[in-house]
């Protein structure tokens, strides 16, 4: 069920704008660091976080990456062309859906069915 084209588009425009914005907002946060202080050891979070406000901030940043790995792998579902579509019914997934959460591949349906089954079988984790 393929989706209609200017739907896709319009999602992928939504996607890049926000990837930029994104992008934009890391580089001027990793510009501000190296202006007042050393430069952030990338993957020493731990340390980072003993330090508050640098924890916070190390958090959206990770925050941020997390998205941003979303949002690629989307456009690279996008030039596939297997972007919005429930991969355990094959149905549409809903565009507010997709904009919300663009790295996801269920259905609002089939999301909501194994989530009341995963919290039946394993409960809170
Ligand atoms: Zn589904």
């Amino acid at each position: 069920m393929a989706m209609r084209k200017e739907k896709l588009a319009r999602l992928k425009n939504d996607l890049l704008t926000r990837r930029e914005n994104i992008v934009v907002g890391l580089r001027r946060s990793t510009e501000e660091w190296i202006d007042s202080e050393d430069l952030l050891q990338a993957d020493s979070v731990d340390q980072a976080s003993a330090d508050t406000d640098r924890g916070i901030a190390v958090q959206i940043r990770n925050r941020d990456r997390v998205v941003l790995r979303e949002i690629d792998e989307a456009l690279r579902r996008i030039e596939s062309g297997n972007f919005g579509e429930c991969e355990r019914c094959d149905d549409d997934i809903s565009e507010p859906r997709l904009k919300a959460n663009p790295s996801t591949t269920l259905c609002i349906n089939c999301k909501a069915e194994l989530e009341s089954e995963g919290q039946r079988f394993s409960g809170r984790g």
